[in-house]
């Protein structure tokens, strides 16, 4: 352990920020580095625990207490060993992640947990500076070859793992460029392209093979690729979106999210990029729904200038009685203060959407909302609402997003041709034990099989996907496990 008397001695602080008002003028990252010194403070921190609950807070099992030492000691290799063995891209969790880690610090319980993610991102940053993050695939491949069908953090773990067993892996992808919603889905305000593309550079290096603008089950036949390969991975997401089917919910002027967000981070990546736009400049914007999707869409319409921006959520506000039961600090996702809320919105909760409202036109100038009340179980959950009387009202508006969610992956195509079973949510089949589908050598993870999740889920699910894939191929497998280590 770094230094015994670290969590006594230091405060929980975070790099410094570049205010709202300036960051809002362009769409790059804000958050700085620490100083050798304040790295060095940070890591000590950390209690080393009997216990390290961190480390099953963390969907990878990150072995937090021991990369903490690490780098309170400096020993730059040896934290990046630690971390990389059970983190494939601490360059995305490092920047993006809600950290369930630092949830569930033990410090936590009476002080500020220790700043997990921030010391992550550090770890990777400095290895990279320092040549550390090098391909790992072994000279003597298998012979064996495995196609991912999707290059989000799952696909890409999954390729990365898989690659590293020895197999030749090529990754297909519908889009022009990796990433998946890491690309085009969080903006770069929250995670920089540049990040991506020197992931994706290593991974190449490594010997994966992307294959671009392939829609598999449309543009390539999907059977024909499982034929080919030796296994497929299908970590296509979940792309279809809820939808409001309000009464006016035709009118212009209402988008969902990622049509929204897709189009800016293609804007920021592309400057020649043209498309008919959708844009929130000058516009009065409501965003409906309270999650990240939401918050990214208030973060890009203050940066295109919206004049003003409300985000409604028709859950209820108080954290309490979902809290009061458990004794860790918990992550109520509709309750976060992102950085975008910083920049500037009104936030609404217990709001229902009634109707949308337009102009002769067919302009969107309003929508109908009331207020909601909701009954709880006895755990505090929320069960039903009913509506507030005398609270219906109209609020101006000229844009609305709808960031309420994803209801399962895209059947039609791949799925569809592949004949792949679904669960009951309509993601696809396969359980968190064998990842395997119905379909004799096809594998699923990440959202396409958990249905919307996280990204530290995503690479968790690719992880644990392709040791079942190795094992499946090769009849036992030397990867990791997060198994192995909690
Ligand atoms: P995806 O990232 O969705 O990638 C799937 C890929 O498969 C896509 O590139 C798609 O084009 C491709 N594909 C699909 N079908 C085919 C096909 N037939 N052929 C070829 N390619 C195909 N999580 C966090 O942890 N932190 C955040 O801050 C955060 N912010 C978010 C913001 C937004 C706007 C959204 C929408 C989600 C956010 N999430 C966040 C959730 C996170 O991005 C997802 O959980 C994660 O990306 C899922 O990874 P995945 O690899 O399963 O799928």
């Amino acid at each position: 352990m770094g230094k015994v008397t670290g969590f006594q001695e230091f405060n929980r602080e975070l790099p410094e920020k570049v205010s709202p008002a300036e960051r809002v003028k362009n769409y790059n990252e804000f958050v700085g580095l620490y100083s050798d010194e304040k790295l060095n403070q940070q890591s000590a921190r950390c209690m080393n625990c009997g216990i390290p609950f961190c480390h099953s807070g963390c969907p990878l099992g990150n072995i937090i207490p021991e990369f903490n030492d690490a780098v309170y000691r400096k020993n730059w290799e040896e934290a990046y060993q630690i971390l990389s063995s059970t983190n494939n891209f601490p360059e995305f969790t490092g920047r993006i992640c809600p950290a369930p880690c630092e949830s569930a610090c033990v410090l936590g319980i009476n002080k500020p947990a220790v700043a997990i993610e921030e010391i992550e991102k550090h770890i990777i940053e400095i290895a990279y500076a320092n040549n550390l993050v090098k391909p790992t695939a072994p000279v003597i491949k298998t012979g064996k070859k495995v196609a991912v069908i999707g290059s989000g953090p799952a696909g890409l773990a999954a390729a990365a793992q898989l690659s590293k067993a020895g197999h030749s892996v090529t990754v297909y992808e519908r889009d022009d460029k990796a990433g998946g919603l890491l690309r085009y889905g969080i903006p770069d305000f929250k995670l920089e392209k540049w990040i991506i593309d020197r992931r994706i550079q290593v991974m190449e290096e490594d010997g994966v093979e992307f294959k671009y603008n392939v829609e598999v089950g449309k543009d390539l036949s999907a059977e024909e690729v499982v034929r080919n390969h030796d296994a497929v991975v299908l970590s296509g997401g979940s792309t279809i979106p809820r939808n409001l089917p309000m009464p006016g919910r035709e009118l212009k002027g209402i988008h969902f999210a990622m049509d929204f967000l897709k189009q800016q981070n293609k804007r920021v990546g592309d400057s020649k990029f043209d498309t008919e736009d959708i844009f929130a400049t000058g516009k009065e914007v409501v965003v409906i729904g309270g999650g990240d999707t939401g918050s990214d869409c208030v973060g890009t319409s203050n940066r295109q200038g919206a004049t003003s921006v409300k985000q409604f959520e028709v859950m209820f506000r108080p954290p309490e009685a979902r809290t009061q039961h458990m004794p860790w600090p918990t992550y109520p996702m509709v309750l976060k203060v992102t950085s975008s809320h910083e920049e500037g919105a009104d936030r609404y909760w217990g709001i229902n959407t009634k109707e949308f409202l337009g102009d002769e036109n067919g302009e969107l100038r309003a929508i109908r909302v009331s207020d909601v009340s909701w009954e709880v179980d006895v755990l505090g959950r929320p069960v039903k609402f009913t509506e507030v009387e005398g609270s219906e009202r109209e609020i101006p508006c000229q844009r609305v997003f709808l960031a309420m969610g994803f209801l399962h992956p895209q059947h039609e195509g791949l799925l569809k041709k592949l004949g792949v079973e679904l669960d009951v949510r309509k993601n696809v089949n396969a359980n968190d034990v064998t990842y395997r589908t119905n379909v004799s050598k096809v594998f699923s993870a990440g959202d396409m099989r958990r249905g919307q999740s996280l990204v530290v889920w995503a690479i968790s699910e690719g992880r644990e996907c392709a040791r079942k894939v190795d094992e499946f191929l090769m009849g036992h497998s030397t990867l990791e496990s997060k198994d192995a280590v909690n």
